[in-house]
């Protein structure tokens, strides 16, 4: 059986990756969305469990110390950690893996896994950006600025991922997502691992 990849979505906070994403997976049952364990509060409508796990600090700091991150990172005031158990599970059972993480993360795990495939996604523009995170709604002016100027950081990286995705429409960015996916598991030291058994 062909082992699941694990495919790393980056991009600012804002550009819309929570959309895409849920489009991605609906309906796909070969899919694995990673949920990172987070110290930030909840949004309204986010669900313990489903969008993040969300923990105090101490808990956070336990994790680290028990090794059970497969990388995590410190973003706009807040922690951010992907558990490394239930990755590990799907892929062993030949599920794809999505992980939604900023670009610090995304260097730690292609650093321990070279075999992550990377994406970033773009907004359309920098004033579509910010309309976007200013209509959410859920941060103060002040904190809108400062993922702006950290999307702005982010955005010098992106030349390092695999593949650039403009989120223009959801639709798009799905189907360009999707054929990222395909192709990678058509790359021969997938394919021909599996003809060989
Ligand atoms: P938000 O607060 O908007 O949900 O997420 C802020 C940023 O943290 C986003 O760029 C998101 O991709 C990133 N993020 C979410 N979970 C993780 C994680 O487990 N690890 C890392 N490194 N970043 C994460």
């Amino acid at each position: 059986m062909e082992k699941g990849r694990a495919f790393i979505i980056s991009g600012p906070s804002g550009v819309g990756k929570s959309t895409v994403l849920n489009a991605l997976l609906a309906g796909r049952d070969d899919l694995y969305f990673s949920i990172s364990a987070t110290t930030r509060a909840p949004r309204e409508g986010e669900v313990d469990g489903v969008h993040y796990h969300f923990i105090d600090t101490d808990d956070f700091r336990a994790m680290i110390q028990e090794d059970k991150f497969l990388e995590y990172a410190e973003y706009v005031g807040n922690f951010y950690g992907t558990p490394k158990k239930y990755v590990d599970e799907a892929m062993e059972s030949g599920k794809d893996v999505i992980l939604d993480i900023e670009v610090q993360g995304a260097l730690q795990v292609h650093s321990k896994r070279p075999d992550t495939v990377r994406i970033f996604i773009a907004p359309p523009s920098w004033a579509e950006l910010e309309r976007r995170l200013t209509s959410r709604g859920t941060d103060t002016p002040e904190k809108v600025q400062q993922r702006l100027i950290r999307a702005k950081v982010e955005f010098q990286t992106a030349h390092t991922y695999d593949y650039f995705v403009i989120n223009d429409t959801v639709e798009n960015a799905v189907r360009e997502i999707n054929a990222i996916m395909l192709a990678e598991h058509c790359k021969p030291s997938v394919r021909m691992a599996i003809l060989s058994e």
